[in-house]
């Protein structure tokens, strides 16, 4: 028998908790580490749809990249929807683990998974801990260098599909060869990407500004901004893969294929 524990134990050794930045809010939500556990959903959301999936599934933990309750509550009552989900899931006999910046600082974390979709072969990390192993961010090289606009249909090919899409920024010809990535929003280290001296950087929910005066200084590295979500995604196989090798007998691991980028609608014009 495999308890939500012994499933914990194996998640905090690949992503020990002692990596989180000390803002965010990462282990156990909801749970009792004593309960058997035989069916696990990942994913990157803690939302509506995500626990419906979990419920179906009949997964008695849900193990998720962002935080359900990153800041400080007085209570979780089920008339709001954080607590509705901590209800729900209670209720059901299921737990929530979240990993969230210790995995994207564990080696493997986060933006391994999203460099190994995008074929890089990875160097080490964008913004390295004192260990030079950990940290956020991963640097890398493609097999062989090809042209941004290739580069931008090579990164849209690698992450599930979004309404909002992969969107490009720099120039379509220039050869892209060394590539930074960041899951999640990554807009703060697009000076460290800048001062690498890398071809292109990958991560999303970059904004209008500091893009626009990144083109101006001479739009090196470019830029690709994927969706949240997407850029996150990969590393759910990660998790899966590390679950598997350690529980995998006793415990069938289900990653998530419910999209929950908030963005579903896009304009026809
Ligand atoms: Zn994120």
């Amino acid at each position: 028998m495999t308890t939500v524990g012994d499933v914990v134990a194996v998640l905090e050794a690949a992503y020990p908790p002692a990596l989180a930045e000390s803002w965010d809010a990462v282990g156990l939500v909801c749970g009792d580490p004593a309960e058997p556990v035989d069916r696990v959903l990942v994913c990157v959301d803690p939302v509506e749809a995500t626990v419906d999936e979990a419920l179906e599934l009949g997964a008695q933990l849900v193990v998720a990249h962002h935080p359900l309750l990153l800041r400080g509550v007085h209570g979780v009552p089920a008339s709001t929807p954080k607590g509705g989900l901590v209800h729900r899931l209670i209720r059901a006999g299921a737990g929530l683990f979240c990993a969230h910046t210790n995995a994207d600082a564990a080696a493997p974390g986060v933006s391994d998974a999203l460099a190994d979709a995008l074929g890089l072969t990875v160097t080490g990390p964008l913004n390295p801990n004192d260990d030079g192993r950990t940290g956020i961010g991963r640097v890398g090289e493609l097999p062989a260098p090809e042209p941004f606009h290739a580069f931008v249909e090579r990164v849209a090919a690698a992450l599930p599909a979004t309404a909002a899409g992969v969107r490009g920024a720099g120039e379509r010809d220039r050869l892209i060869r060394t590539v930074a990535v960041s899951g999640g929003a990554g807009d703060s280290y697009l000076g460290v990407a800048t001062a690498l001296g890398v071809d292109a950087y990958v991560t999303a929910d970059l904004r209008h500004h500091p893009a626009s005066e990144h083109l101006a200084l001479g739009a090196v590295p470019a830029l690709v901004d994927v969706a949240h979500w997407a850029s996150e995604w990969p590393w759910c196989e990660q998790v899966a893969a590390i679950l598997r090798g350690a529980v995998g007998g006793n415990v069938d691991i289900t990653v998530s294929i419910r999209t929950t980028d908030p963005w579903t609608v896009v304009s026809a014009r």
